[in-house]
């Protein structure tokens, strides 16, 4: 039944192609198109293109070089796995940690919170990474509360921004919007987005729920239409989840912030409201923060001059659908998973890591 519906959605998608560019923003929509090869099965005419769907992927090289120059100053580092392998300036957190440095991999925010409790003679800081469906859970642990000893480094980021930026200057005819992020956010924020001219159609993540979206911004495009789409009902609705929201608001405000590879968006990110500011790593270390940054500014390292990326990585084209992962020079030479140059090769939800575990056994 269900390889019958997936049939007559490639049929009809393929019947129907004209050039299109579809934009995901979404590491695991990258993840399925890779595994069941979407791009493969359905027309050429019709791109897919990765964003910038994968948290680790966009976190800043300043953020990863304050974490580290806390665990050297002797703090303890909580963070997510994938976090720690991807590169800063010049380790990754997992190098500091092979250094000797007391960073711990966590699966939560509350894994953290218990080192906290347990160590009380240590200082604990959090890397507070991800999209609007981590941040809720951040804040309502600091809501229940959280020992003196704890701080959060926040590197949240907000996936409506961003999508508006990428309509500036990205050739695109339509985006695939995320099934986690929409959870939380429902598919009101979108709107503005939609009514520049752009068809959205929030997804899931089987391979039929991506064929089906894609379908659905073919059909607004030959009808004329654009406007927001909701194929992942069982998940998503209009408003969102308003308990996750308020909760989320209620202890961080939107912020500009820095992705790495693209640069400065506006309200693109989240920072800890006043409220919680006493948990705030950038206030509670602040002389830290203050003497890495006059470190920087003394020093040019190689990676300023490309939003965070080194020389010849690509990332910054490839979240922004310039270029494909098998464009990059060091694509599956110099760089791998098990040796990551940039930050899109690390994650289970990095392009480059997907092309590289799903297509480089074809010759991509
Ligand atoms: S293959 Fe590696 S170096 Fe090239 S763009 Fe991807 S992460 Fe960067």
């Amino acid at each position: 039944m269900m390889e019958n519906i997936e049939q007559k959605l490639i049929s009809r998608i393929n019947e129907n192609a004209t050039p299109l560019r579809i934009m995901h923003v979404c590491g695991t929509h990258e993840r399925t198109i890779s595994k069941y090869a979407i791009r493969d099965i359905i027309s050429e005419d019709v791109q897919l293109l990765s964003g910038p769907g994968c948290p680790v992927c966009v976190t800043p090289v300043e953020d990863i070089d304050f974490a580290i120059e806390l665990a050297r100053s002797g703090k303890v580092i909580t963070s997510f796995g994938d976090m720690m392998r991807v590169p800063g300036t010049t380790e990754s957190l997992f190098d500091a940690r092979s250094d000797g440095y007391d960073i711990r991999m966590v699966y939560s925010i509350d894994d953290a919170i218990k080192i906290a409790k347990d160590n009380p003679t240590l200082e604990i800081v959090f890397f507070g990474i991800g999209f609007e469906t981590t941040a809720p859970s951040n804040a309502a642990a600091l809501l229940r509360g959280v020992p003196e000893n704890f701080s959060i480094l926040t590197s949240h980021k907000l996936m409506p921004p961003a999508m508006e930026i990428l309509t500036r200057d990205t050739n695109l005819d339509g985006f695939l919007a995320p099934g986690h992020v929409s959870t939380i956010i429902g598919t009101e924020p979108y709107d503005p987005i939609s009514e520049k001219g752009f068809p959205i159609v929030v997804t899931g993540f089987e391979a039929l729920d991506v064929l089906l979206g894609i379908a659905m911004v073919q059909n607004q495009l030959e009808t004329g239409r654009s406007c927001v789409e909701n194929a992942y009902p069982r998940c998503v609705n209009v408003e969102g989840n308003l308990k996750a929201r308020e909760l989320l608001y209620e202890v961080f405000k939107k912020t500009d912030s820095k992705w790495r590879g693209i640069g400065m968006i506006e309200n693109s990110g989240l920072a800890l409201k006043k409220e919680f500011e006493q948990f705030d790593a950038v206030n509670v270390h602040a002389d830290i923060y203050k003497r890495l940054h006059e470190k920087k500014a003394s020093e040019s390292d190689n990676v300023d001059g490309k939003n965070g990326l080194y020389e010849e990585c690509i990332c910054a084209e490839i979240l922004t659908a310039r270029a494909q992962p098998s464009q990059c020079p060091l694509f599956g030479r110099r760089c791998s998973p098990e040796a990551p140059v940039g930050p899109c090769m690390v994650s289970l939800e990095g392009t480059c890591y997907n092309w590289y575990k799903y297509r480089h056994n074809k010759g991509i």
